[in-house]
């Protein structure tokens, strides 16, 4: 997969492009509209890499656009942190905007619609808007302020700009069928009153456009020719034509919808994980339990593997839930391939070999990547004291358990063939040390005689390595449909994570820079988190398994 010499499966939207560029010669133009009110998460990679990934497969343009307007909920932090995951899920927009660039634009259209009579200003409070709405059964009711003369609402609508009136007071409306089966089209609101202070136009605005009427009119100034949105917008889009036909405006992109990306064992609402962040489930935005790209990244996901994930699971009209299992394949697939390969003991117990000279340590070649021998090699340092995993043990070894127990033998993975003579423990029962002889005959790991071992386990030199703490991530939530019942936090994985905070690594990883990953032989694959332990350690977090564990757990 990395080198990508796949062509891209056809979906329905790629052929759709494919299909208008074969008619007509224009430029291919989309966007992708987040509105800043929480970080960007996995389902918002899938429209990421649609709208990028469509427009430089047919050369044509993207623009990042902020849908900013919803002022009381919209902030700074969230442009940076959306244009930051932009970038490193490997996009570059063509055009950086904000739906408030367009606020006057938006305007005057409004004051057209006012001239044209298509728009009116209605003084029904909300309660009574809903009501006067009808249902899906039942057609609306006219609203006595329907009939108001472009005049009056020429002079009403100035003056809700000009913060004559109260927020609720009055709204602008579209006025177009308060008898249509589309609830849509039952004289939706344009305007609402809100005095807000807005991230970006301060409080030079007291009146903000609603999102149907904002978005397709930003679309037509951009010039987009594929607006493509997700399914909840499907009977939006009427309303989406209706403006830009109605305004004539100079381009009327094609709004398209596709399904919502859901991923099981996780949530992608933004409102779900604001109440993570919020109530303190999670350790920020950015906790690598987080279904957010910036959670994703300090997890150590490849953008390259979200990439390959989104083309993966395609495009289509039908929602459904993806098994979290494909991305974490798509993760390991990434990491096999370029990830290097390094040996850390997380759970160690000492192993002293008792014929090793004392005060030596000798440096052993060990392979960065076994199946790519351009990748080089390292050193790693050997010794009389040496770590290895409490579980690469057994005093009475089970069945099929071939690591090291008492009398047998086993390869120390790059240095050499030990066995264990003896067993010391404390007072309690505990094991506290491993005695073991080894065989100079098999420097490297080769038996000299033929003679076969059936364990290789890794290892850390006690005097020579570098202690870190890693922490072992898992599953944020352990049930499949975490959304499926109102409060999520019930379904929360108690043992998310699990922070391991003496592990001995080989000293090579003390060059380990913020987000590199590398492959813990035997054990997963980590990458160094970006910050550092209280007491300076280097953290690793783990991204994920070598293999996946909760398939078998649920079968
Ligand atoms: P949320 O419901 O989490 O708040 P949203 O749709 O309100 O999400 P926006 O910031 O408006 O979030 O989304 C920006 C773009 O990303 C929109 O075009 C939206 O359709 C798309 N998007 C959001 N969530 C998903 C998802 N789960 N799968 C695919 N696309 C998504
Ligand atoms: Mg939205």
């Amino acid at each position: 997969m990395t080198e990508d010499n796949t062509t891209p499966s056809n979906h329905f939207i790629r052929n759709r492009v494919r299909a208008d560029l074969e008619k007509n010669s224009f430029t291919l133009m989309t966007r992708f509209p987040p509105e800043p009110n929480g970080y960007l998460h996995i389902g918002h990679a899938k429209s990421i890499c649609l709208n990028f990934g469509i427009a430089q497969e047919f050369n044509g343009q993207c623009n990042l656009r902020f849908d900013d307007t919803n002022p009381e909920k919209e902030d700074e932090e969230y442009v940076e942190s959306i244009k930051h995951d932009v970038e490193w899920l490997g996009y570059q927009w063509h055009n950086l905007f904000f739906a408030s660039d367009y606020y006057e634009q938006l305007y005057q259209y409004a004051i057209k619609l006012i001239e044209i009579g298509k728009a009116y200003v209605c003084d029904l409070n909300a309660d009574q808007i809903r009501e006067y709405r009808g249902t899906l059964t039942e057609p609306g009711k006219d609203s006595p302020y329907r009939n108001r003369s472009i005049e009056e609402n020429l002079d009403l609508f100035q003056r809700m700009r000009a913060g004559e009136f109260q927020e609720g007071e009055r709204v602008l409306r579209a006025k177009i069928d308060m008898a249509s089966p589309n609830i849509n089209m039952r004289d939706p609101s344009l305007y609402r009153i809100k005095y807000a202070h807005h991230h970006r136009t301060a409080d030079e605005w007291c009146i903000y456009p609603m999102y149907d009427y904002a978005h397709c009119i930003s679309d037509a100034i951009e010039g987009i020719t594929h607006s493509l949105c997700t399914l909840e917008f499907e009977d939006h889009r009427p309303l989406y034509d209706w403006i830009l036909d109605t305004l004539e405006t100079p381009c009327h992109p094609q709004q398209i919808e596709f399904a919502r990306l859901s991923l099981d064992y996780t949530v992608t609402s933004k409102r779900k994980l604001h109440q993570l962040v919020n109530d303190n489930h999670v350790d920020g935005w950015d906790d690598p339990r987080m279904p957010t790209i910036a959670g994703l990244r300090r997890r150590g996901y490849p953008p390259a593997a979200i990439r390959d994930f989104c083309e993966r699971i395609g495009i289509t009209k039908k929602d459904s839930q993806i098994d979290v299992g494909v991305l974490e394949n798509c993760v390991r697939e990434e990491l096999d391939h370029n990830a290097p390969r390094v040996m850390c003991v997380l759970n160690p117990v000492k192993v002293v070999i008792e014929n090793y000279p004392e005060n030596q340590t000798e440096q052993l070649d060990a392979s960065n990547h076994p199946k790519r021998p351009e990748l080089g090699k390292r050193q790693v340092p050997f010794s009389r004291e040496i770590f290895i995993e409490r579980d690469d043990f057994m005093e009475k070894p089970a069945k099929k358990f071939f690591r090291l127990a008492p009398g047998r033998e086993v390869r120390l993975r790059y240095a050499y063939y030990v066995t264990c003579t003896d067993i010391i423990k404390d007072e309690t029962g505990n094991i506290i040390e491993i005695r073991c002889t080894y065989d100079p005959e098999t420097r490297g790991g080769k038996s000299p005689d033929g003679r076969k071992v059936k364990g290789t386990i890794h290892w850390a030199c006690a005097n020579n390595s570098l202690l870190v703490q890693v922490n072992s991530y898992d599953r944020l939530f352990n049930t499949a449909n975490p959304a499926a019942s109102e409060d999520i936090t019930a379904s929360l994985n108690p043992n998310s994570l699990e922070v391991l905070p003496q592990c001995y690594a080989e000293p090579s990883l003390a060059d380990a820079k913020p987000g590199q990953a590398y492959q813990f032989e035997r054990s997963g694959y980590y990458v160094r988190d970006s910050s550092d332990g209280a007491d300076g350690k280097l953290v690793f977090n783990r991204t994920v398994t070598l293999r996946d564990t909760w398939a078998k757990l649920n079968k």
